[in-house]
């Protein structure tokens, strides 16, 4: 198994785990963006969100993950942002699709 997601959700790298179940498995990034910054990663492996049917549950389910893990970890009173990148112009630099949960400081708007 080469992709270093897929191993994290695996067990075969540590990681500070959030939350896991069948399907889902969350963990904090290495390299923080905000105080709270949680990757939320299907356990099955996507390369990105264009891998993803219309109606596959998996977007819920990651959905409803990071709405809990944002409850659980405090940051759901003040708000926080759910972000996607995509692509080489979305800056996406992990070929797993992952959410990013980030909380616990004021986002800008436009995102960089
Ligand atoms: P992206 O740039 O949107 O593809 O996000 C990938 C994220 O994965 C980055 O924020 C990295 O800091 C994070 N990351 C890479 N390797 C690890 C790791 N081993 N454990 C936790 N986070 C990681």
């Amino acid at each position: 198994m080469e992709c270093i997601f897929c191993r994290i959700a695996a067990g075969q790298i540590g990681s500070d785990k959030v939350y896991e179940d069948d399907d889902i498995f969350a963990f904090r990034d290495i390299t923080p963006k905000a105080p709270v910054h949680v990757l939320i990663i299907p356990k099955r492996h996507y390369a990105s969100i264009l891998e993803t049917g219309e109606d596959d549950k998996i977007v819920c389910g990651m959905i409803a993950a990071a709405s809990r893990i944002a409850g659980e970890l405090g940051v759901d009173k003040d708000g926080f942002r759910i972000v996607v990148n995509t692509g080489r112009n979305g800056g996406q630099s992990v070929d797993h699709l992952h959410l990013h949960l980030l909380g616990g400081r004021a986002m800008g708007w436009p995102p960089g």
